[in-house]
């Protein structure tokens, strides 16, 4: 499945919830599923699918949550599954971490992007660097001891010197540390389940797949 190019808001209503895809958006009484919680399409008002879900269809919804969160192609999803299923340790856990330790889901947690989207796209633009080197990969997987930083023209740019008062005050994922003076970050460890604030069901996830 691709990469969804269209109104994000209406991942949200087909989930039923806020997916948090917009940035500050999201937050406001502007967000869609303020004004029109139920399913897109001409039917949407009237439609049963939220009332009347299998247990195949609660997975599979799950699932595609993670997806529309972390911005991630259905196939790439599918490897970060098989990976955790080798690792040891919680399956489910293990998938997260993968997601969370993704450029782009970095960027988005230190506060240099209000959505991961952006992230992804701040960093295609050739905005960040990872231990020093220009990384344009917003799949890039972080490990613990590993440096993310503006680069240093691009800290002139409007948008990040518009940023400097917000990341001075800005605190932080746990598995992540912040100097906002100098526009870097930094990944702790690895981040375990409860320093991931994610409102995701992994286990269904997992039983998605297991199935
Ligand atoms: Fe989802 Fe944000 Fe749009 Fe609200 S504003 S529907 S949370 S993407």
């Amino acid at each position: 499945m691709a990469r969804h190019i269209g109104p994000v808001c209406v991942l949200c209503r087909r989930e039923g919830e806020k997916l948090y895809l917009k940035g500050d958006r999201c937050y406001t009484p502007k967000c869609a599923i303020e004004k029109r919680n139920y399913p897109p399409g001409p039917h949407g008002q009237s439609s049963t699918f939220r009332r009347k879900m299998s247990d195949y269809a609660t997975q599979l919804r799950e699932k595609q949550k993670a997806r529309r969160i972390y911005g991630v192609f259905e196939r790439q999803f599918q490897r970060y599954f098989t990976e955790a299923a080798k690792t040891k340790g919680v399956t489910g856990a293990t998938l997260l971490q993968y997601l969370e330790l993704r450029l782009d889901n970095a960027v988005y947690r230190l506060g240099f992007a209000s959505s991961r989207k952006q992230g992804r796209q701040l960093i295609l633009h050739g905005h960040f660097l990872v231990n020093g080197k220009a990384t344009t990969v917003p799949s890039f997987l972080l490990k613990p001891g590993d440096t993310i930083s503006v680069a240093e023209q691009s800290r002139k740019n409007p948008y990040f010197e518009g940023l400097t008062k917000e990341l001075a005050h800005r605190t932080v994922a746990e598995w992540l540390s912040l100097d906002g003076q100098s526009f870097s970050g930094r990944v702790v460890t690895l981040p375990s389940r409860q320093q991931i604030d994610s409102p995701l069901k992994e286990q269904l996830i997992v039983e998605y797949y297991s199935r």
